[in-house]
């Protein structure tokens, strides 16, 4: 038997359990059983077809070999200008770096800041990687508490309160996974008034749903903050916008003083992004916009549909989904717990969802449901529901 030493660290590296859920759903279809997923965060519609011939033309045009660590010139500069045309902000495109995907800038940011004795701030309930990779990289974790009563924003003077000289990274996600939250502008406008008391402090602000809102919200971007700019990192990329989730295509504006370290980091892990992934991103953000515009108008449909039926269900509260693709119900009037809810719906009731415990401590009493399903399977899923409870 091998007697492998691995690291330390590797014992503090969490998971996003999002990912198991799935394996558990495709291991009991594969049983056979007629299972609805309402578990995973990703669009349940196609890449938009324009943008899928892009990726195939760029590897018939030759484009097979290594580009530039950050980014294709042109990519970059088009993710410039849908900054400028979605935000109204000017962005260099020299600090815009192209990753594989949102996750990698949230490694790397953490990566960069993290270390021993330093303090990191997350949301909680909130994407589970933020708190794993503050772990891993030695940091101390420091949660910022969601709360339903504030529909899942957060709370500038909380988090302003929580600074500390060892403070180096703030991380924010509007609008939010799990929840839908969506902060509105008058917290972000004091966070960031209030962070100029604290020089010392980067953020970085996970936008990947921001093309993600309803009921006629309007995305507030923290680029529109140029006193910050000097320490903002900007992530947003293609997976939920134009269902790309599987191409692994994301970008970041960062700081100038950044660029480099942050690119240093990129050819030491993946070099650059695939060349025809690219090709493709750089049609989704020039080409017609129309494909991702109607999958928006049936979120919109489903989310009507998901929030109305949660809070008919008994013991079973919803608040207002604003963004993103997902519902977060408060179910502590079941008496269950998040983890026996989750276990209850997939195991009695062959329906997917997340615990609220696997998006932090905070979510508790909570369970998260995607609404990446069709409306008829979003309604099947609530009448299992219905029966179980
Ligand atoms: N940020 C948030 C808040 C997310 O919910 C996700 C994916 O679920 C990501 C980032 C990562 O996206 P990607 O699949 O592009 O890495």
């Amino acid at each position: 038997m091998a007697m492998l030493k691995t690291a330390a660290s590797l014992s503090r590296l969490g998971t996003e359990s999002a990912f198991e859920v799935l394996a558990r759903a495709q291991s009991l279809m594969a049983q056979g059983k007629d299972i609805i997923n309402l578990g995973i965060g990703q669009p349940d519609f196609k890449t938009p077809a324009h943008i899928v011939e892009a990726g195939i033309q760029a590897l018939r045009d030759g484009h097979h070999g290594y580009t530039p660590a950050n980014g294709l010139p042109q990519l970059r500069e088009a993710v410039a200008a849908d900054l400028q045309r979605r935000h109204g902000a000017a962005v260099d495109p020299d600090c815009v770096v192209v990753v594989p995907g949102g996750k990698p800038t949230m490694f790397f940011a953490v990566l960069m800041f993290g270390e021993p004795g330093a303090e990191i701030m997350y949301p909680n309930p909130g994407f589970p990687i933020y708190e794993s990779v503050i772990k891993y990289s030695g940091a101390t974790p420091v949660p910022i508490e969601l709360r339903e009563d504030k529909g899942f924003a957060f709370d500038a003077d909380t988090v302003l309160a929580q600074i500390t000289p060892a403070t180096r990274l703030i991380i924010i996600n509007s609008p939010a996974n799990p929840t839908g939250g969506v902060t509105p502008k008058a917290e972000i406008d004091k966070l960031v008034a209030g962070l100029a008391q604290h020089p010392h402090v980067a953020l970085l602000s996970d936008e990947i749903y921001s093309q993600m809102l309803y009921g006629g919200r309007e995305h507030v971007s923290l680029l529109n903050y140029p006193e910050i700019r000097d320490r903002l990192i900007l992530l947003d990329g293609w997976s939920k916008t134009y269902a790309m989730t599987g191409w692994r295509l994301g970008f970041a504006v960062w700081p100038k003083d950044l660029v480099a370290d942050v690119t240093r980091l990129c050819i030491n892990d993946h070099s650059c992004v695939n060349a025809s992934a690219q090709f493709a991103g750089l049609a989704a953000l020039t080409g017609p916009q129309d494909a991702a515009a109607e999958m928006m108008v049936a979120f919109n449909q489903r989310r009507t549909l998901i929030v109305d039926a949660l809070n008919s269900l008994p013991g079973v509260r919803c608040a207002d989904a604003a963004g993103a693709f997902y519902a977060f119900p408060n179910i502590a009037g079941t008496g269950l717990t998040s983890r026996e809810a989750q276990d209850l719906f997939l195991n009695e009731g062959n329906v997917a969802t997340v615990s609220g415990t696997s998006f932090g401590a905070w979510g508790e009493g909570f369970v998260r449901f995607s609404y990446a399903n069709s409306a008829e399977n979003i309604e099947r899923a609530m009448e299992r529901i219905r029966k179980l409870l």
